[in-house]
């Protein structure tokens, strides 16, 4: 068995997913949860990018143990030094610098000659090794590289310090026989035989898995991927799909990962509610239909036997609600069932959560571990402080009483009770924001399922994502917008340390 090394960007490529903008503080929870997860190397930003990138992933080199820590840096002094930076703190760390390597790219993008590519390539990597001992060299668009170029420059990489070279498919253009063949020559024309080659592929004609898992069975050593597969365009190879489709068919890949496929679901879930992009319903692995059965004949089948149309048991990646806790559950139980997800606090915390709990207890009969991961990750919180007081519906016209922080208004609306409760925030909380997405979906299952709302509000120049969690829907959604308000206040990247954002 060859060990494939899983290298996770989803707070660098798929932070840059069009929409996503995930705060200091987001991107902390989900390095984390991906560190549980068991991924090799997160890959946590581009510092060089804003001051607010710089210090999250300062924030995550400082509090995240366990994986490498890597940054992104153009082949420049000016990015490896403030990847430097931020990488400070870290156990281990890994610098990730990159320059284009194509004619296009080179020509049009760069307006360097392919010497003078491979002169700033080489001086990043010496640069960068005077501070760390890992460095990542990417050709970016090798796909569309010359593949004698690819060798010429990775050589020179390589003797200039060099430990891992990546070999992205940029604009997802390659074929997985073609991207295979381009792993296997550089292997064999490399002289230097012990670098880690690893791969990076994007979904732009839908084969990023694919092309990842072909260039693993030709040589490469690590396949970088985003969680739900989100990331730039059409997003990025996703790892739940790489990872799963290594150990269903070890048979024939003969590869592990040391991915703990537990935590699949639950980080799919986390990385959905922080970015607000949803899961598709028919997405592979984590999609919520990918172990539903339909036709009867399957239903007949999964019955007698799971494996007649189960090729994956969804509790191996963590798919199981156990009921767990109701209404007579005590703190004790409460506080050992959050341990066992991952969560230690102390005894006032302890009393908050244990106060949201029962009052959740009240609308629901059975809290499930979705139910206490939505409750512990914010979209719950709330005071009697804030809420909605009345809301009346006749002949198309909503009458809503929203309260915030003990100040209340009335606001009637002909465009529905959401619009009112939003005209109403805008005016309690004085700030002009605008609705730009809104939508709704079932957390967890059942009649008296969590319901969450997703909003996007325009606030100053920006966008800001908000969610909210409650079993009625017109308080998450409630909730939602006035925690996108809150990140909007915060200048989207800076850190709240109360981590109370939804008062
Ligand atoms: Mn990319």
């Amino acid at each position: 068995m060859r060990w494939i090394r899983i290298f996770d960007t989803t707070l660098r490529d798929g932070e840059q997913t069009p929409g996503v903008n995930l705060s200091g503080e987001e991107k902390l929870r989900i390095a984390k949860q991906l560190s549980k997860l068991g991924v090799d190397v997160i890959e946590a930003g581009f510092p060089a990018t804003s001051k607010g990138e710089l210090n999250a992933v300062k924030k995550i080199a400082e509090n995240v143990h366990g994986p490498v820590i890597a940054a992104l840096a153009r082949a420049v002094k000016r990015d490896i030094d403030a990847a430097c930076e931020a990488l400070e703190p870290a156990e281990r760390k890994r610098i990730h610098t990159f320059i284009a390597t194509s004619p296009v790219h080179m020509k049009h993008k760069l307006r360097k000659s392919p010497q003078e590519v491979k002169r700033a390539a080489v001086d990043a990597v010496e640069y960068a090794k005077n501070f760390v001992d890992e460095v990542e060299f990417s050709f970016e668009d090798a796909t569309r590289s010359d593949r004698d170029f690819l060798v010429e420059v990775g050589e020179a990489v390589i003797e200039a310090g060099a430990t891992v070279l990546n070999v992205p498919d940029t604009v997802g253009y390659a074929t997985p026989e073609e991207f295979a063949d381009l792993i296997r020559y550089l292997r064999e024309n490399l002289r230097m035989k012990h670098v880690e080659l690893s791969v990076h592929c994007h979904d732009d004609l839908g084969l990023a898995v694919a092309n990842s898992l072909a260039a693993a069975m030709a040589g490469a050593d690590q396949i970088e991927v985003t969680v739900n597969g989100i990331g730039e365009r059409a997003g990025n190879a996703a790892l739940e799909e790489v990872v799963m489709a290594i150990d269903t068919r070890r048979d024939f890949y003969k590869m592990k990962t040391g991915i703990n496929l537990r935590e699949i679901a639950r980080t799919s879930w986390l990385v959905s509610i922080y970015t607000g992009i949803e899961v598709p319903p028919n997405k592979a692995v984590v999609g919520a239909n990918a172990f539903t059965h339909e036709s009867g004949i399957h239903q007949d089948g999964v019955l007698k036997e799971r494996s007649t149309y189960e090729i994956m048991n969804p509790e191996k990646i963590g798919f199981q609600t156990k009921i767990v806790l109701g209404k007579h559950s005590g703190r004790h139980a409460l506080r050992e069932r959050l341990r066992e997800l991952g969560y230690e606090m102390d005894e006032e915390r302890l009393n908050r959560i244990f106060e949201a709990f029962k009052e959740l207890t009240e609308k629901k009969k059975v809290v499930t571990d979705l139910d206490l991961l939505a409750l512990m990750e914010g979209g719950l919180r709330k005071d009697d402080k804030t809420g909605i007081e009345m809301v009346q519906i006749s002949h198309g016209l909503a009458v809503v009483s929203v309260r915030y922080r003990n100040r209340s208004i009335t606001i009637h609306s002909f465009n529905g009770p959401v619009d009112a409760i939003y005209q109403g925030i805008n005016s309690l909380m004085g700030v002009n924001a605008k609705l730009v997405d809104y939508r709704l979906y079932g957390v967890t299952e059942g009649r008296d399922a969590l319901g969450e709302a997703i909003v996007r509000i325009r606030m100053g120049d920006g966008i800001h994502t908000g969610r909210g969690i409650s079993t009625d829907v017109l308080e998450a959604s409630l909730l939602a917008y006035v925690n996108a308000i809150n990140k909007a206040r915060r200048n989207g990247n800076g850190f709240d340390s109360s981590g109370e954002d939804y008062s």
